[in-house]
């Protein structure tokens, strides 16, 4: 039976507690950062996509001088806080750690950058001065990653910006799409806060492009405009039974859950989650967390070309999620309109697609998991209908731009999810500071 307020408030605190504590004092930074051997041509700065230059910031909280260390992370990353809670380092800078070839545990590069990132916002340290006016207003719709990091290397410059969230806060998908167990939504409010604290950015909240404005009017009313509206719509799995009371889309669970208290939201006693990316994990841990009985992961392919990392996958062992591997949903069973039940055809694996994975092929044979709720986590879609009535061009949606960041509007430019189709924030956030150095250059030449 799907229903709410299956815990305890301190167990729901408890599931839903930071998963990556911070170092306890200063000396465990200090400790930690001796440690790093400060290469040369650092292979972790080369595998962050911001570019941050990691043994410098490193250095600098050996000497005790935090807010230099933070200084050196904001200026190629101003989501470095966000991103030292959500990135799958495991595959960025720590995987690429020169201590991975030893066989020794790599530097924890993101909980040092977030030792200095949280000290600097939590202390409200002003590190970079905005120039004067220059006198150019630029119009940015999303306040996520891309939208913000654009925002912010505009108004340091001198820029005035202005940003369409359509949401009530900003964040984007660090407020609304990330399991709360990563980042709490006040955590990404304050980060909201102390990135516009330079000046120079005006949010309007509930403004959405397409309702509330049009791309022409942005147009005509700024001098430049950046897009960084990301992807939103879940993919369907165009099966028998998606209509069934108890079927959900894991983008919709976790906007419900980042924004309402655990106890309101209804979860199954027997849960199955179609996926095995990012989202899927999230999806599935949260539901075990808020006490789920049996939670269980389907995917198509094995574990092999499972798309998530292998720490995030841990996380789904750890909290007890099981996994269905080579398995795909078939047909949806209900009783009375709800779920009882999962369909799933068995699976083997054929020749390598595009993506140079094994591609799941139908033996024909069939199997059932027994459930009364159903998450899909299967992909999401862009704002193909938005994008295309708007006349941007687009590949299926994904909005396309030169190298440059322009797109086929004049004084249009876009960046993050809804050019590349869903990557990390991250890579977001580099979209919006290199985007932000075209449209300065676009406008002052
Ligand atoms: Fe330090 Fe590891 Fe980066 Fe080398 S690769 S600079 S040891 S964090």
């Amino acid at each position: 039976m799907i229903e709410n307020n299956r815990l305890t408030l301190e167990q729901y605190q408890h599931n839903f507690t930071d998963i990556h504590p911070p170092f306890e004092n200063k000396d465990g930074a200090i400790i930690e950062a001796n440690r790093c051997i400060m290469c040369y041509d650092a292979p972790c700065t080369k595998m962050c996509p911001t570019h941050i230059n990691i043994p410098k910031f490193i250095k600098q909280i050996t000497t005790g001088n935090v807010k230099g260390s933070a200084h050196t992370i904001f200026t190629d990353n101003i989501m470095g806080a966000s991103c030292s809670k959500v990135c799958p380092v495991e595959k960025l800078c720590e995987g690429s750690c020169v201590y991975n070839l030893l066989h020794e545990e790599p530097i924890q590069i993101a909980r040092l950058q977030r030792y200095s990132t949280e000290k600097a916002m939590y202390n409200n340290w002003q590190l970079f001065e905005r120039k004067p006016s220059l006198g150019r207003k630029v119009a940015v719709v999303g306040a996520g990653p891309a939208g913000l990091a654009c925002a912010f290397y505009l108004a340091k410059e001198g820029v005035d910006v202005t940003i369409f969230e359509k949401e009530a806060k900003g964040g984007g998908l660090m407020t609304y799409g990330i399991a709360a167990y990563k980042v709490t939504p006040e955590f990404c409010e304050e980060e909201v806060q102390y990135i516009i604290s330079i000046g120079g950015i005006d949010i309007r909240y509930n403004q959405e492009l397409g309702k509330d404005f049009h791309l022409k009017d942005l147009q005509k009313n700024f001098d430049a405009v950046f897009l960084g509206i990301g992807v939103g719509v879940a993919r369907q799995l165009d099966i028998n039974g998606e209509n069934y009371e108890g079927v959900e889309d894991a983008i919709s669970y976790i906007y419900n859950l980042r924004t309402n208290d655990f106890s309101e939201i209804p979860v199954g006693e027997k849960v199955a989650v179609i996926g095995l990316g990012m989202t899927a994990i999230d999806a599935a841990t949260q539901a075990k967390r808020l006490g789920a009985k049996d939670v269980t992961i389907v995917y198509r392919r094995t574990e092999k070309e499972k798309p998530c990392t292998d720490v995030e996958l841990d996380i789904a062992k750890l909290d007890g999620c099981n996994l269905e591997y080579l398995a795909a949903p078939k047909e949806i069973i209900s009783e009375n309109g709800n779920v009882k039940s999962l369909v799933c055809s068995r699976m083997r694996l054929g020749e390598a697609d595009a993506s140079g994975r094994r591609s799941p092929v139908d033996t024909g044979e069939t199997f059932t998991i027994d459930c009364d709720m159903i998450i899909k986590a299967a992909g999401q879609t862009p704002f193909e209908e938005l994008i295309s009535s708007s006349k941007l061009e687009n590949k299926y949606g994904k909005v396309s731009v030169n190298s440059q960041y322009k797109t086929n509007w004049n004084g249009v430019f876009a960046g993050g999810d809804c050019i590349n189709g869903g990557k990390e924030v991250v890579n977001a956030a580099q979209d919006g500071k290199l985007a932000a150095r075209s449209i300065l250059e676009y406008m002052l030449n």
